[in-house]
């Protein structure tokens, strides 16, 4: 069931985007069978139950943490979590430089935006993440690579509603690269888009998707 999903998924999704297996609260089994069927970008929103999966599945697994992430957990995933997604502050990426720098690795991270019109979804707007960038405490940040942006659309029926903020984190992401990250070539990554979403979400310019339920099934 999983690895017919997995295929149905990737069949819609072009090369150049990342189909990120969102596994959260699914058991390893379940892993293991998207990871038989050559998945091996997983995405996770709890940095315990990452770090306890990641113990027990393949070392050529890519972890992507996914979730709201708090200061005090980045040290136990700092050795090998593959890409943050959900930065959205100073003091975290503060915290991200200084746990990467000891465990000897350059973190790549994405700054989540605010998007939706749902007030429960974290996230900087625009001026936030100009403030951090322009600011010398983010410059003085040597082992953290940002490498774009990350946000979630409303959760609403409304396609058009949705690919507008689709746009709105696309023209962000322009912004950025104009304004701070010239000539970055890392500074490339659009993460948007879940099971609900990801075609309008590949239309309007995501670069990574994000699929949970409609490759594992519900929650
Ligand atoms: C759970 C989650 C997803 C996947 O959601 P589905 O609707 O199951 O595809 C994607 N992104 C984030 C940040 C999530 O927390």
């Amino acid at each position: 069931m999983i690895q017919k999903q997995l295929q149905l998924v990737k069949a819609e999704i072009p090369a150049h985007v990342t189909l990120i297996a969102v596994s959260k609260t699914k058991p390893l089994a379940d892993l293991q069978a998207a990871y038989d069927a050559g998945q091996r970008h997983f995405g996770e929103n709890k940095v315990q139950e990452m770090v306890e999966k990641a113990q027990q599945l393949p070392t050529d697994i890519h972890w992507h943490l996914i979730g709201h992430l708090q200061t005090n957990k980045v040290k136990y995933m700092a050795g090998f979590v593959h890409l943050i997604h959900g930065v959205d502050s100073l003091k975290l990426l503060q915290e991200i430089d200084k746990q990467a720098r000891k465990a000897r690795r350059v973190q790549d991270v994405l700054l989540q935006f605010y998007i939706a019109q749902e007030e429960t979804k974290f996230g900087l707007d625009l001026h936030e993440a100009q403030d951090i960038l322009a600011s010398d405490a983010f410059k003085q940040l040597k082992s953290i690579q940002i490498c774009g942006v990350m946000g979630m659309a409303s959760n609403t029926s409304d396609q058009k509603q949705v690919a507008t903020e689709f746009r709105t984190l696309k023209q962000i992401f322009e912004q950025l690269r104009n304004d701070y990250f010239q000539g970055q070539l890392c500074f490339k990554e659009i993460s948007m888009g879940m099971s609900g979403d990801y075609l309008i979400a590949i239309e309007n310019g995501s670069t990574m998707v994000r699929v949970g339920s409609k490759i594992f099934g519900g929650r």
